[in-house]
């Protein structure tokens, strides 16, 4: 017993230090895009001929734009058209749908703030219960290494909880194959109200490269990635209980 404290003690503090510092991001981690103003229906054209997800990149009404609820961040897009640069903006949560998507000659991004006066009256403390609805894992495990000592997203308040019963939002992961619509039809009602939902990753959003299941109500955050860095869900989780980094 006293070699194991000697031997904890020795290992030290392991959890990371962001927040509030920055996060520490690999070098080709690709966070939000940035869309040249100037990019013509040609360059799309191009991006789009090398892009895997149908309707991820758009031109229309004389501008490019790019939806991150349906990219999967593979940078091929900006490998075939310079007008295109994946920054290393990581806050990449958002509260409704259309705001995941990038237009051409964007000005300088901030990241939406928690308005739902039933989110803030959780004052912090989040209870999750997660369902992988038919998904590849990466996003599941992602989630999973917020839980470990190196993130520890429980010295926040936001946990994962063993039951619907005791969660406060459902944090939707996959595209939602059939045989998991019940599942998660079931699992939502099984949680006490009010309730949110949160939708992680380019498949819980939009299908990404599958086709997409129903969701039980519309989602109260959107978590875009494939799957999202841990940095992008535990910054955006904070910022849903109105606790931004
Ligand atoms: S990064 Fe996104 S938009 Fe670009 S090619 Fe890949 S999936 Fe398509
Ligand atoms: S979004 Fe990507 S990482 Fe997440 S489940 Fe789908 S394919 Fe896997």
């Amino acid at each position: 017993m006293f070699k194991a404290l000697v031997a904890r003690f020795k290992e030290g503090c392991r959890t990371g230090a962001f927040p509030p510092a920055a996060p520490n991001l690999p070098p080709d981690f690709k966070g939000r895009p940035e869309i040249a103003a100037n990019t013509t229906a040609e360059d799309v054209a191009r991006m789009k001929a090398v892009c895997p997800i149908t309707d991820a990149l758009t031109f229309s009404d004389g501008k490019a734009s790019l939806d991150m609820g349906r990219c999967i961040f593979c940078g091929r897009c900006a490998e075939a058209c310079p007008k295109v640069r994946f920054t290393k903006e990581y806050r990449l949560g958002v509260f409704r749908r259309e705001d995941l998507v990038v237009r051409a000659g964007a000005g300088e991004y901030v990241p939406p703030v928690q308005t739902n006066p039933e989110a803030l009256a959780l004052k912090g403390s989040l209870h999750l219960r997660e369902v992988s609805a038919g998904g590849c894992t990466a996003c599941e495990l992602d989630a999973n290494v917020l839980g470990t000592p190196a993130w520890d997203m429980a010295r926040f308040g936001i946990r994962f909880a063993a039951s619907p019963r005791h969660a406060d939002a459902i944090y939707l992961t996959g595209p939602i194959s059939e045989n998991m619509q019940l599942a998660l039809d079931k699992t939502y009602a099984a949680a006490p109200d009010p309730k949110f939902l949160i939708a992680a990753g380019a498949c819980a959003i939009s299908g990404g490269l599958y086709s997409k299941g129903r969701y039980p109500v519309e989602p109260t955050m959107y978590i875009p990635g494939c799957p999202p860095h841990p940095a992008t869900t535990l910054e955006a989780l904070l910022r849903f209980t109105g606790n931004g980094c």
